[in-house]
């Protein structure tokens, strides 16, 4: 039989890399042809036009997407991102990963991701409140807390959560607070949200150092991208002794080989929004900081940075993805035959910030608070265990660690389209 789906819609770099990756782990665990392109492509997406009303009384449309990329094994779960170089492909690639982790990790949840095209920078806050609501009240018909709940990623926070999960509870009428997680904790948000990407990043860091026999006070750490995720996960290596030696954002970044202050680049970063000017070491590029030689590379910014032109020249022993998707397969290829890198795939490494919104779904749906500490201990359990799972699939199939974690994810996907059987 000739394939049925053309997905030209989607076409871009980013989704075409996630679609090899899948292919090649659909090779891997041969994975019955009928059954692939059913799970591979999207299972819905939505794309919305969003008008505001700027500041100055004028009116400009934004455009949206929401894409739903695997239903079958509970509601869809993933973040919403606000940035000018979003793309329906991008968005449906970043859906397709949360398929994997969640199923990776054990949530019973689908994937998803939602973003829309615009530097949330150059809005105040008013039209940044408003283009947020905006985008929440379009989604209302297709998302729902047993639907679709989603989550901040790049360029939204709790404050952009809160003001959705107002909107939507506007819309039906009470209270429902897990319409999305990240939120603000006065809004039922959980203990341990806003850190729990780079907390978990920091904690599978220090298991994966463990096993290399490095001791994490030895351990230097070049981090790109200074946000959500890779702020925390600067905060939590330096707190267990590591020494951060760089740091970035999208204005560049700073190097210091003594060790940077990073609660005075935190602080710097609040007031200044960026870290351009921070003095706390001498400026570098963002190129040269992803071939420093250092213990740890960390990218927790955007996509496709490590590339067939950078790879042969990574000085790292530990590649840790903070960020989704941040290497090509290309690059892949370079870093798996070089053998000298351990990797420690974006799927699993980020994966504590959707397992502690998991944690905040559960606490709102039953109306019943955890503390910091069970949140924390129960993520790290979380992880742990998918890092076994993902170490003893790699040994048995002596896969590389991504395709490892990749054919976990996607089979427990997998099966649970199988055991549903296809609806007439
Ligand atoms: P954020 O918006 O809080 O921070 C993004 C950071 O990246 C900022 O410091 C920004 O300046 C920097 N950046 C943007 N473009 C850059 C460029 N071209 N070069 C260098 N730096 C650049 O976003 P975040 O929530 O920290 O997300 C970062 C990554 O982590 C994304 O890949 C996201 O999908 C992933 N992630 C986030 C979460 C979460 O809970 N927020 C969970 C899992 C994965």
């Amino acid at each position: 039989m000739s394939k049925a789906v053309v997905s030209s819609l989607y076409d871009s770099d980013t989704f075409k890399m996630a679609c090899r990756q899948f292919d090649q782990a659909a090779d891997a665990i041969n994975l019955p042809e009928e059954i692939r392109d059913r799970t591979k492509y999207p299972r819905r997406c939505v794309a919305v036009a969003l008008p505001i009303k700027r500041d100055n009384g004028s009116v400009t449309v934004f455009e949206g997407y929401r894409v739903q990329h695997n239903l079958s094994t509970g509601p869809a779960k993933g973040g919403i991102r606000f940035h000018q170089d979003v793309t329906i492909g991008e968005v449906a690639a970043l859906a397709m990963w949360m398929s994997w982790k969640c199923s990776l990790v054990g949530l019973p949840y689908g994937g998803a991701k939602g973003g829309v095209i615009v530097n949330p920078g150059l809005l105040s806050e008013g039209e940044l409140e408003r283009l947020s609501r905006r985008y929440m009240q379009e989604l209302i018909p297709f998302i729902g807390p047993h639907v679709d709940v989603p989550a901040p990623d790049v360029g939204t926070n709790e404050k952009v959560m809160g003001w959705m999960m107002d909107t939507y509870s506007n819309h039906i009428g009470y209270n429902s607070p897990a319409i999305v997680t990240g939120k603000p904790l006065s809004l039922g948000g959980s203990q341990g949200r806003r850190e729990a990407t780079g907390a978990g990043v920091a904690y599978l860091v220090q298991r994966y150092l463990e096993d290399m026999k490095i001791p994490v006070t030895q351990a230097t750490v070049a981090i790109q991208g200074f946000g959500n995720v890779g702020g925390e996960t600067a905060l939590a290596l330096a707190a267990a002794g590591a020494k951060i030696i760089a740091l970035s954002d999208y204005t560049g970044g700073v190097f210091n080989a003594g060790g940077i202050d990073v609660k005075k680049a935190l602080e710097y970063v609040k007031y200044q929004r960026t870290l351009k000017d921070f003095h706390g070491g001498d400026p570098i590029t963002n190129e040269q900081l992803l071939t420093l030689p250092c213990t740890v590379l960390i990218p927790a910014a955007l996509e496709r940075v490590i590339t067939p032109e950078n790879a042969p020249r990574l000085q790292c022993r530990l590649l840790a993805e903070a960020a989704n998707g941040p290497t090509t397969n290309a690059a892949d290829k370079i870093i798996e035959e070089r053998g000298d890198i351990e990797v420690i795939p974006d799927v699993l490494c980020n994966a504590g910030g959707v397992i502690v919104s998991y944690f905040e779904w559960l606490q709102n749906l039953q109306n019943f608070y955890w503390d910091r500490e069970d949140v924390m201990q129960k993520l790290f359990a979380l992880l742990d265990k998918a890092r076994d799972s993902v170490e003893y699939q790699k040994r048995k199939f002596k896969f590389g660690r991504r395709l490892a974690a990749l054919t976990l994810g996607i089979q427990r996907v997998t099966d649970a389209k199988q055991s549903r059987g296809l609806f007439p």
